[in-house]
Parts: structure tokens; sequence; C-alpha cells
């Protein structure tokens, strides 16, 4: 996982698992996700579809151009799709395909999971991808904590997720009231405490860490958030923080053989993931060709 961005002036997450490229929301200009994704040596032409969270502007403003421009199809709720499209004409020449809120989509060997949220948009969800070896939860903008959440938690091996504000500094900003109702309410966002508290009570053994992510600008820091996260996690769990302005170092899941041994060796690689699982995925060499042929070679099945 790459968090290209992350906060209320756009959000995007690149996924590289099973061989399958996937982007999730659509809130950078299309020159932007080029940008960051080729540091990373990665074409825009190699994602093989992007999937949209809700219809709030920092999530979706950019989501069709950039697919229109990637030639892959947006995944979108029929519902969240017709507010999106009336805001930011999402459609034109591009392959939107709609899934239904608390559904699956499955591409070549990798099940995308829906989760309905509680946020303040028309069909909100959160997210997991399974590659049949690991499963990443994706999850911001969702309200606050309900049961559903915590199942999901229970069962992920890493978790992106939204620690949006502190609450003293919500509370004592300079933000009017109706706002901070609004963000603290059961349909905004969640604090770094019950972000933190989420972790602590649903998380099982096999969460490897935590990115805290859509971290607020004016109710929060990387910091705080993280001094928060810690005071209620311990400092065992490997925590970061995705970046407001630019791109987050890759974040991998390793397997469980060589989880203690590897844990803090290659740290930005990838493809460590696809190296470790070599046998079950395809070969290591395959999976270094260039990306542009993987995804051509990966069409109609991806096998390598
Ligand atoms: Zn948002
Ligand atoms: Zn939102």
């Amino acid at each position: 996982m790459i968090p290209l961005q992350s906060g209320s002036n756009g959000n995007c997450i690149y996924v590289e698992a099973g061989g399958v490229a996937l982007l999730f929301d659509g809130g950078l200009s299309t020159s932007l996700v080029r940008a960051r994704l080729a540091t990373f040596g990665i074409q825009l032409e190699a994602i093989n579809a992007m999937f949209i969270s809700h219809e709030h502007g920092d999530h979706v403003r950019h989501a069709g151009a950039v697919a229109r421009s990637g030639g892959f199809p947006l995944y979108i709720t029929a519902r969240t799709y017709r507010v999106a499209q009336r805001r930011y004409d999402l459609s034109t020449k591009v392959d939107v395909r709609h899934f239904q809120a608390g559904h699956s989509v499955r591409i070549g060997p990798v099940t995308i999971s829906s989760l309905p949220t509680p946020h303040d948009a028309v069909d909100g969800v959160v997210y997991t991808v399974d590659d049949g070896c690991h499963r990443l939860g994706i999850c911001t903008d969702f309200g606050h904590v309900y049961s559903e959440l915590r199942d999901l938690v229970a069962q992920v091996d890493g978790l992106y997720l939204e620690s949006n504000y502190d609450h003293e500094r919500l509370i004592h900003g300079p933000y009017p009231a109706a706002l901070k109702a609004r963000i603290s309410g059961p349909r905004g966002h969640i604090s770094n405490a019950d972000a933190a508290g989420l972790v602590a009570a649903a998380a099982s053994d096999r969460l490897q860490w935590v990115c805290l992510a859509h971290l607020s600008a004016h109710n929060n820091n990387p910091t705080l958030a993280l001094e928060t996260h810690r005071q209620i996690l311990g400092q065992t769990l490997p925590l970061s923080v995705a970046k407001r302005h630019s791109a987050t170092s890759p974040l991998c899941l390793e397997a469980d053989l060589f989880q203690a041994a590897s844990r803090h060796t290659k740290q930005d690689d990838p493809l460590r993931l696809f190296w470790q699982h070599g046998e079950h995925l395809g070969s290591a060499d395959s999976l270094r060709r260039p990306i542009r042929q993987r995804k051509q070679a990966s069409e109609g099945g991806f096998r390598f």
C-alpha cells in the first residue's frame, strides 16, 4: 500500500495485491496521481481499477479524470455515483461499474469487500482488500466506531485508519460550533483517542501495523496523533502517519513465516510481499517486469 495523499485536501491510496493494482478514492488530480505513482516506478495505465468510498470532494473530485486517463474502470455504488456525477461529472468516457454497499467485488485473485458506514454521505463505505494471504483494511470517514467496524478491524493484517482530530484541539479551536458538532458527531470523523481505542479493543494478533490517516490540519498533527495512539496502544505495534501533501513510504504485509525475521529489513520495498509469496503468486522475476507488461500479462485471469 502507498498512500499518495491523505486528508481533507484530497485522498488517494495505491494498493497492490495478488498482482492487481488498485486505487482507492480519487481526490487527487491526474497529474499528481501520475507524478506520485511515477516516483515508485508505477504507471497510471498499470492500474486495474479505482474504488470510491463516498461522494465528498476530497475522495471523488478527480475520480472520473483519473480513471479516464488511466483507462481503468471506476467502482462506485449507484447512490454515491448519482450525487458525485451531479457535482463532478465523473462518467464521460469512463467505465463506471456499480456495486452494492456491503457487497464484494472480485478482481483476479483479489476480493475487495465494502462495509456501509454512518458517515454523513449518501452511501459511504470502508473497504478490505484480501489477496488470499492477507487482508488490508482501508477505513476513513466512517462517522463513529460501530460493531461491524470492530469485526472488520479484528480480521485485518494491516490497517489504514482515520485518526482525524485531537478532542481538546477541536473543542478549543477556531471552528464554528456547528462544524465542531458535525466533526465530532456520530456521522462525522473520529478522534485520535477513538481510533486508538478501536484498535486496542478490536485488533487481533494478526495486525502487523496501522497507518493513521485523514488527519485534520487544524485540529491534529502527526506527533500528537502518534502520542495519543502510543499512550493507548503501547510501544510495540508499528504505527505510521499518511502525509497530507505527499506520498507516504510503501507499507507491506509480511508472510507469517518471515514476519519476525524480516520486519526490520527492506521496509520500503513494495514487492516484498510478492518475493515472499513467490511460489504462490508467481515468480519474483515475473513480478519485477515493468508494470505495464504485468498488466497486459495479467488480463484474462491475472495469472503470471
Ligand atoms: Zn474525507
Ligand atoms: Zn467524508
